[in-house]
């Protein structure tokens, strides 16, 4: 007799635990997590885990806003806080950019973010020793923050276990079917039947739809990070969450004297023939010499003194990219529940609670709530893409 419960999640990455979260709250009945490793560790567990809402898109800055709210608020409504860093976002860019940057501050401005346009002098004030030059503009958003993903992910666990559903760690599943109005998935030693079951298995996700028929356009695509040191006897800290245009490079601080550097991929993955494909199980799992170098090089361009620091450790992950690069929340169609949250571009992490909140609605009411509405799979097949931008 196969195993039955009320919705069957796989993936325990922040997409399937948050999901999990919500539907608990919702009493929506037995959930299992099936996690092929341990929690957290496929890219939740390695994320920069920032949260900040300066976006060009009224919704996903609202959405932003939500995530960080829940995350604050972890300890004071389920008694599991993690630290939550307040550092701030300083965004460095080139004056041709103006009209843009402007843009996106109206947009989440609108929404409640406060942030707005600083000067040279100011920029320095917040980050000592941040690069300037005569075409570069700043903007900050003080609200923002960021956390370490893994404490994160594993916070979201704990909570998910007291509330009830369970998580199965190293049970990874080889098969899934639709059979009627069920779905059937069989790992190595057992199988499930439910009547929903959430994909939320980000690059390994486009492989397990494939059965059925209909292709998602979604991509694997190798990112490569590095955690640089500061340079021996210097005082100099990272203090706040930079984005520097003129460097391509994204960081925030790690602990007292490191920082976290990634790439801002969206500058030149604008669409889905720019992605550097890789399996997820087969590429490397740290960066190669020749990015750290270059790492290093943007890092000494957007804070000078880190020329002197070095580089502390590695490695590489793999993205799940959209063809507009904002996720896709849907389900299949059919009298089976089976639903797939996926295409997060990168920025899934902070879009977790949102995306579990909202997963969680639709999967206990049957209906799509208005928020993912524009967020369906259809919307490729319509040439309705989301316009855009990070900055
Ligand atoms: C370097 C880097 C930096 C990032 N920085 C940020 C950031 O600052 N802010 C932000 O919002 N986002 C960031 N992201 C993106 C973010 O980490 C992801 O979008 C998010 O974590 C995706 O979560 P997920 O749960 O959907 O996927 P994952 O965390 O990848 O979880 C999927 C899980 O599914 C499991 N799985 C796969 N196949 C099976 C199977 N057959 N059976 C059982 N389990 C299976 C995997 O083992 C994995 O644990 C970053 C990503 C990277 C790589």
């Amino acid at each position: 007799m196969p195993l039955t419960c009320d919705v069957l999640i796989v993936g325990g990455g922040v997409t399937g635990l948050s999901t999990a979260l919500h539907l608990a709250l919702r009493k929506c009945g037995r959930v299992r997590v099936l996690e092929r490793h341990y929690v957290g560790a496929g890219q939740s567990g390695r994320a920069a885990g920032i949260i900040r809402s300066t976006v060009r898109h009224a919704g996903l800055s609202r959405w932003q806003a939500e995530s960080s709210g829940f995350f604050q608020k972890l300890d004071e409504q389920f008694g599991e806080g993690i630290p939550v860093h307040p550092a701030g976002y300083l965004l460095a860019t080139d004056q041709d950019h103006s009209a843009s940057v402007d843009d996106a501050i109206r947009v989440a401005t609108s929404t409640g973010c406060r942030v707005s346009r600083i000067d040279a002098r100011q920029a320095n004030e917040l980050q000592p020793g941040l690069r300037f030059d005569d075409r570069t503009i700043y903007a900050f958003e003080p609200g923002a923050v960021h956390l370490d993903p893994m404490e994160a992910t594993q916070a979201l666990a704990r909570v998910v276990r007291q509330l009830g559903v369970e998580i199965v760690e190293g049970c990874e599943v080889q098969r899934l079917e639709v059979a009627g109005s069920l779905v059937r998935v069989a790992t190595e030693t057992e199988t499930m039947e439910s009547p929903v079951v959430l994909l939320g298995t980000s690059c390994w996700l486009p492989s397990q739809m494939e059965r059925f028929g209909q292709p998602l356009p979604v991509r694997p695509h190798r990112a490569e990070m590095g955690f640089f040191q500061v340079p021996a006897r210097s005082d100099r800290r990272l203090q706040r969450i930079v984005s520097d245009a003129a460097s391509g490079i994204y960081l925030r601080p790690e602990g007292a004297d490191q920082m976290f550097v990634g790439w801002r991929e969206g500058d030149w993955v604008k669409s889905l023939e720019d992605c550097v494909q890789q399996d997820p199980d087969q590429g490397r799992q740290t960066a190669e010499f020749s990015t750290v170098r270059k790492m290093h090089q943007a890092l000494s361009t957007t804070l000078p003194w880190m020329r002197e620091g070095f580089v502390h450790r590695t490695f590489a992950c793999t993205y799940d990219y959209s063809p507009d690069g904002m996720p896709i929340l849907d389900r299949l169609e059919g009298p089976a529940g089976l639903y797939f949250a996926e295409g997060f571009s990168g920025g899934g992490f902070s879009l977790s609670p949102f995306v579990g909140r909202t997963m969680a609605e639709y999967i206990d009411t049957g209906r799509r709530p208005d928020d993912i509405v524009e967020l369906s799979w259809q919307r490729f097949r319509e040439g309705k893409t989301i316009q855009w931008s990070n900055n």
